[in-house]
């Protein structure tokens, strides 16, 4: 199978299974556990924060930071399409009680002058404005980079209004890459920021959450409350420890995978790519087809090739390091095969 749903479903090198067997493990509520500090060290570092959190997921990494930055009653400001209004189960309203405050971005990119007019003014009917979150890179808009500027020019107004920003990195690195710079350059523009290791990174499980020391003091009581505090959790930060160290810098050939692919199909007149491909995510309309996507869907797996729904006509195909360059040849040949034959039928 040739399995294109998601970078998610990578699965550990043989380093990283052999780092899970070697790992020094010890009580992580206790903060005893070695692997888990090493990586939490290393992961701060890395995103130029004072401390970090080995967390489950990036969900719980997410809900963590806004559970730690915000009270009931207050109101989060977010990308109208990002993850943490779209894909967390209203993880935000039903644990921080919070209101989410969606505004629709281009490309993912929440707009100064939108983000402007939404910061709550003090008045006795409005809800305080408690926090701001970015996606970087932004997956419904198709693995967008949100550029250092754009994240710099939310910042500066966050921060002259005292309200923190919180960023959504689940695939920060990616973002790095696309644009050659270092993750530290794009999270200096937020207060938090969650990493996934278990994305494009392939770690088995678990992210990062970081920040200053006093905000992961407090985030460290939440992650115990939504049951994240783990005992020997070792096994999982050894493995993410190689993901954080040795697969960032591939992730480059995975943004080379999808523009091979983006063009390919651009190339097949009843095929239409929705989004500019800055990364591993490429987003293809197949609503000239003549097939709905769950059939198309099918079809596609009876040839060997996975890729998932991502709007009533849209289809999305995210490239990972299990995936090679043949691998992408063959999806295309595959696709072509599905999409000519039912030209054939009419
Ligand atoms: C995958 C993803 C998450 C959530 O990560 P999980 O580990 O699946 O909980 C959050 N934000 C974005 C942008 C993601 O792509």
């Amino acid at each position: 199978m040739i399995d294109l749903r998601s970078d998610t479903v990578t699965k550990p090198t043989e380093e990283m299974r052999r780092a899970m067997y070697e790992a020094e493990v010890g009580d992580d509520v206790y903060s005893e556990d070695p692997s888990i500090n090493a990586l939490e060290e290393a992961a701060a570092e890395i995103l130029g924060k004072e401390n970090a959190l080995f967390v489950t997921s990036g969900t719980q990494g997410n809900q963590v930071a806004i559970l730690t930055h915000s009270v009931s009653g207050s109101e989060v400001i977010m990308e109208a399409d990002s993850h943490i209004f779209m894909y967390e189960a209203a993880a935000a309203s039903a644990f921080a009680g919070i209101q989410p405050r969606p505004l629709k971005g281009i490309r993912g990119s929440i707009q100064p002058e939108d983000l402007l007019q939404a910061i709550r003014s003090e008045d006795i009917h409005h809800p305080e404005t408690s926090l701001v979150c970015l996606e970087n890179t932004h997956n419904r808009a198709g693995g967008a980079v949100i550029s250092a500027e754009d994240m710099a020019a939310i910042y500066k107004i966050c921060r002259t209004n005292k309200i923190p920003v919180h960023l959504d990195g689940a695939r920060l690195f990616n973002a790095a890459a696309a644009s050659n710079l270092s993750v530290k350059t794009l999270s200096s523009h937020c207060d938090t920021v969650q990493i996934c290791l278990s994305k494009g990174l392939g770690a088995p499980a678990g992210s990062i959450l970081a920040g200053s020391a006093s905000f992961i003091h407090k985030a460290k009581k939440w992650r115990k409350r939504l049951g994240g505090g783990l005992r020997q959790g070792g096994v999982l930060a050894a493995p993410g420890m190689i993901a954080l160290k040795k697969m960032a810098h591939r992730l480059h050939d995975d943004h080379i995978k999808a523009a091979k692919l983006a063009q390919s199909l651009a190339e097949q007149p009843a095929l239409f790519v929705e989004n500019r491909v800055d990364t591993n995510i490429v987003l293809v309309n197949i609503g000239q087809t003549g097939f709905s996507t769950s059939r198309f869907l099918q079809l596609l797996k009876e040839e060997g090739v996975l890729a998932v729904a991502f709007g009533p006509q849209t289809i999305r195909f995210t490239t990972h390091y299990e995936i090679s360059i043949k691998d992408i040849e063959q999806a295309i040949e595959k696709i072509s095969k599905i999409v000519s034959a039912k030209v054939i039928l009419h």
